[in-house]
């Protein structure tokens, strides 16, 4: 069996080395450059991290970035504590979580692609697909050349071709939200705050912010504000993207307009301006399938689901995704079975975890959203800290954090 994988973000290495492991041939083709960079940070529960280790690089990854148990939810009128939630736990979960930018993740499955000799063609953007009479699919890629595989597996991303191909109609969807932010030494905090709990969400009238610490020894926060938006095209958000001053300048207003602890001024004050970066909130709207009619084209990560951040799944999910698929890839080349009714299961099984996990990513874009008045604040707030209370430390999140993928097996 052949696998082609069009992208080489996060869920196409994972892919990757999955299918290597089952002893399937495969070669990942991505349409950046070698040198291209990822900027951001992402927060890994606990669900990811037993898929890195069943990959063999839990252990590399999580040396360079915070592990942490709990994350804490604060007022921003005074600090005092809303909600505190378990994200991770040893304990209970066999993994804490881990925050850590998302350009380390990449680097080091790249560097381990590398290592166990797994091709990744750089330069390669996919400009169509072709499936064959011949039971395979065949890619043509920007500069004319041609692959031709059993299997070729969308992760190419939010704004996926492959999906396009499968359904042109499925376009990302804004949901109104969007985060700017960045990274600065903990020692640029005030001193009143360097021994504050972090990592933490503010949740103010207007908008909220977060400050995780984001390398192994917290020396190092990253923090972004979440507020709301309006929609602008590609092109509007990559120029705004790229326009340095203009994110540092959003990042202070977006807390002139009302009360905020001085740990959130000086954050945005002495954010390093080289890390600052914006994240407008897309949602990939239902697909009726994540596979072509015949099963040999299939989407994983964000190309079939990418999701807001608030929930802390979006690459999470693109993990789950990757290891489930080899799994039943490797079903598939080990017996005489009916491929499309065994991917037909693993896409069943998928999508329904992944709607429950909208679900819950949706209820977190919702605790974010502004407050028409303070006292609607105030209330928010209780409302918040009783229905934590009610649910107890684990916030009533282990059926996400507890999924272990090995049982997933078709
Ligand atoms: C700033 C930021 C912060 C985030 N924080 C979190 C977080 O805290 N928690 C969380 O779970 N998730 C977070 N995410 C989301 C997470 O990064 C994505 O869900 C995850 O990267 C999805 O992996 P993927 O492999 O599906 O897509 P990607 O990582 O986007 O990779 C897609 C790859 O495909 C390549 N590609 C695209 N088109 C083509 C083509 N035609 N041919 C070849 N290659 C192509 C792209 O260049 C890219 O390398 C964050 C994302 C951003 C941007």
């Amino acid at each position: 069996m052949k696998v082609i994988i069009i992208g080489g973000g996060i869920g196409g290495p994972l892919l990757a080395l999955a299918l290597q492991q089952r002893n399937i041939d495969c070669t990942i083709f991505e349409a950046r450059s070698q040198d291209a960079l990822d900027g951001g940070f992402v927060a890994l529960a606990p669900n990811a991290l037993r898929v890195l280790e069943r990959v063999g690089v839990y252990d590399r990854i999580a040396k360079q970035g915070w592990n942490y148990e709990e994350f804490q939810m604060l007022s921003s009128r005074n600090l005092n504590q809303i909600a505190a939630v378990l994200n991770g736990s040893q304990k209970k979960y066999g993994y804490k979580a881990l925050r850590i930018s998302r350009g380390i993740v990449r680097q080091t499955l790249l560097e381990v692609l590398r290592e166990r000799d797994i091709q990744l063609r750089y330069n390669s953007k996919c400009i169509n697909i072709e499936e064959t009479d011949r039971s395979t699919v065949v890619a043509t890629f920007a500069d004319g050349h041609t692959e031709e595989a059993d299997f070729l597996v969308g992760a190419d991303g939010i704004h996926s071709r492959i999906r396009n191909y499968l359904e042109p109609n499925a376009i990302p969807k804004f949901s109104g939200q969007m985060g700017i932010g960045g990274s600065l030494e903990r020692s640029k905090l005030p001193s009143s705050s360097q021994s504050m709990y972090m990592p933490c969400l503010i949740l103010g009238k207007l908008n909220s912010f977060m400050l995780m610490p984001c390398t192994y020894t917290g020396d190092r926060v990253g923090c972004f504000a979440t507020v709301e938006s309006h929609d602008r095209s590609r092109e509007e958000w990559s120029k705004l993207q790229t326009d340095r001053p203009a994110l540092y300048k959003a990042l202070q207003c977006h807390h002139q307009d009302e009360h905020w602890p001085d740990v959130v001024h000086a954050a945005s004050k002495n954010i390093d301006e080289s890390s600052l970066m914006l994240w407008p909130f897309y949602k990939v709207p239902e697909l009726t399938s994540w596979m072509s009619r015949t099963g040999r084209v299939i989407l994983i990560g964000d190309a079939a689901h990418a999701m807001p951040p608030t929930g802390g799944q979006g690459a999470a999910q693109a993990h789950e995704d990757a290891i489930t698929l080899a799994d039943t890839l490797a079903s598939l080349a080990n017996k005489e079975v009916a491929h499309l009714e065994v991917l037909r299961k693993w896409e069943s099984t998928r999508q329904e975890r992944v709607k429950k996990i909208l679900a819950f990513t949706s209820k977190g874009g919702d605790m974010r959203k502004s407050s028409v008045s303070t006292f609607r604040q105030i209330l928010k707030e209780w409302t918040m800290w009783a229905y934590f209370l009610w649910l107890g430390p684990d916030a009533g999140l282990s059926w996400i954090y507890d999924h272990d993928t090995k049982r997933d097996v078709v």
